[in-house]
């Protein structure tokens, strides 16, 4: 299948996904995950329109981001070593894996110097899985409130992965567990504006993290296949 089909095919699911759940597909963004593709299967995802970027690494990152940056929007979707943050912070337009107060710091040292905000997600482990990165749900208030200090940090929302399963419907507890705590964490007033925005789902369940209120979906092998 050629990227255009693969795309359309995916955006097919994400219409059907948004008419199950009574959304609106404008309310859904998609990230297309260039982790596995070259440099010009990047190059091809943007000549398709597909504007937002997600890579998971800077070193796989780093030349595809020195061609292309200024044609897309770059999402920082892996876990970021809070050495590396300095290599991050500056070129891509979001963070979704903030998930512990010494990434928070090096990021806002960063970009503090560099006089910009950042664009933060807060990486949220709802499965509990031993291996999964992200905050606890229950440590995630009192983590989102001592974000409030950070000048140069502007949290738009919560991330999550689910568990790999064959089985996505599995994956539904988990995203709605972030929505209601998204939900929870608005009620308290934890943030100076309410945080909208959810980064789940994955090329295998994305339909059913937006049948339970994704915003943004990170979509990697079923867009652009696997090529290392
Ligand atoms: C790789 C990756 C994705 C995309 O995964 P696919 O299953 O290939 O769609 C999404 N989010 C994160 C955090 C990833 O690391």
């Amino acid at each position: 299948m050629s990227i255009a089909d693969k795309k359309s095919e995916v955006e097919q699911m994400m219409i059907e996904a948004c008419k199950r759940s009574n959304r609106q597909i404008d309310d859904v963004n998609m990230i297309a995950v260039t982790k596995y593709a070259s440099l010009e299967t990047t190059k091809s995802v943007l000549d398709h329109h597909m504007l937002h970027i997600g890579e998971s690494r800077w070193q796989d990152a780093k030349s595809k981001w020195e061609q292309l940056a200024d044609r897309g929007t770059w999402h920082f979707i892996g876990h970021l070593q809070s050495n590396k943050a300095k290599d991050v912070v500056g070129k891509f337009d979001y963070i979704h894996s903030l998930d512990r107060i010494s990434l928070a710091d090096a990021i806002e040292k960063r970009a503090a110097q560099l006089d910009i905000t950042v664009n933060c997600f807060v990486q949220v482990n709802v499965s509990g899985e031993a291996a999964k990165q992200g905050i606890a749900p229950e440590q995630c208030a009192e983590f989102c409130q001592s974000l409030l200090a950070y000048r140069h940090l502007n949290i738009c929302g919560l991330m999550t992965m689910a568990p790999l399963d064959e089985n996505t419907e599995n994956s539904r507890d988990v995203f709605r567990g972030l929505r209601q705590l998204r939900d929870e964490l608005n009620q308290k007033a934890i943030f100076n504006q309410p945080i909208h925005h959810l980064s789940m789902g994955m090329s295998n369940d994305f339909q059913v993290a937006i049948e339970e209120g994704a915003t943004w979906v990170r979509i990697g092998t079923r867009l652009v296949g696997k090529e290392e």
